[in-house]
């Protein structure tokens, strides 16, 4: 047997009882269910781009399946099966294992099924590609936003980017505060749950990968519509919330990337509702701001005009 063989059998392969035929030939068997769509989406994770070259393998692992995972929260659509592309310098088992325990940590918590892959040498770079199932018709797009629609976001905002300016040097975090940045970087929690529920509520959705401005960006381009934004009204870690005026906590969480949180847009009279389900779900959602006729993004903060052209805002560090 192949060495590659070897490595596929003890780190990737797994029973995939969603699927038909998983790991092991030449393609896997899947079906879909009746009255849904496949929703598909992948990522490329490259070393020293996507993350740094020593970073733990674990986290690398739980990551580039989240972030997949993450599309799918942010199309309303049920993250079903997965496949992973890896690129690897060497046979470094130590660190293979603690990848493949990130990876199904991961999967297992979200009941994603890896149902194969490739696995070549070369420079590190992690391919994942996820699939998913939605109710025909019903997946959350970006270009279904309406004017004035409610501008939501959940979670809390800016620390994943915290945590990169950490690691980066360019803050210095003290360390209980460190350890929930560098969790939120690391290790985010996609909102699968948020996402299916939203599918009856919300108009569009994206998930936060680049950053607020950017991707809320995107639903705005997408539906050909502005908005207005108050920094305040957006959750965010009490370190963040304490140093509100200064400019890179505030490129943090209007900015900054890694959050995986989703954005949305609702008709005004799902605002009960919304906010219900953030007790339901125990998860924070902010009513940020609304849709406009004018394009752009206007950003307010204590009531003023925040000036978001400057440097910063669009490349985040
Ligand atoms: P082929 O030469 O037909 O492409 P491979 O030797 O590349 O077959 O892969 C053998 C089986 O292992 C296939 O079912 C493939 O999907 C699976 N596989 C390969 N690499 C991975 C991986 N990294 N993770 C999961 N499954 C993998
Ligand atoms: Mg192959």
């Amino acid at each position: 047997m192949s060495p590659e063989f070897n490595l596929i059998a003890k780190y990737f392969t797994r029973a995939t009882p969603s699927a038909d035929l998983g790991v092991g030939d030449d393609a896997a068997l899947l079906r879909v269910s009746k009255g849904y769509q496949l929703a598909i989406s992948i990522d490329m994770l490259v070393a020293g781009t996507h993350f740094f070259h020593d970073a733990a393998p674990y986290d690398i692992g739980w990551k580039s399946l989240a972030v997949n995972i993450s599309d799918m929260a942010a199309m309303g659509a049920t993250p079903k099966w997965a496949t992973l592309a890896i690129a690897l310098p060497e046979i470094n088992e130590p660190w293979l294992a603690e990848f493949s325990r990130g990876l199904f940590a991961c999967a297992d918590r979200f009941k994603v099924d890896l149902i194969g892959g490739d696995t070549t040498r070369g420079p590190l770079n992690i391919s994942v590609q996820i699939m998913g199932e939605v109710p025909t018709g019903e997946a959350l797009r970006r270009d279904g936003a309406k004017l004035d629609d409610d501008i939501w976001v959940s979670g809390k905002l800016g620390s994943a980017a915290l945590g990169l300016a950490h690691l980066q040097r360019k803050i210095t975090l003290e360390s209980e505060v460190a350890e929930h940045c560098l969790q939120a970087l690391h290790t985010p929690m996609p909102r699968t749950d948020l996402g299916l529920t939203l599918r009856k509520k919300a108009n569009s959705c994206i998930d936060i990968s680049d950053g607020l401005l950017a991707d809320l960006g995107h639903i705005l381009d997408a539906s050909n519509l502005g908005a207005t934004v108050a920094l305040d009204n957006i959750a965010c870690h009490d370190f963040l919330r304490a140093r509100l005026d200064e400019a890179i906590i505030q490129q943090c969480i209007l900015a900054g990337g890694d959050d995986y949180e989703l954005a949305f847009t609702a008709p005004q009279s799902q605002r009960h509702a919304i906010e219900q389900l953030a007790h339901q779900l125990d998860l924070p959602l902010s009513l940020i701001g609304k849709t406009t006729e004018k394009l752009g993004i206007e950003v307010t903060y204590k009531q003023q005009l925040l000036d978001i052209s400057k440097k910063g805002f669009d490349h985040f560090g």
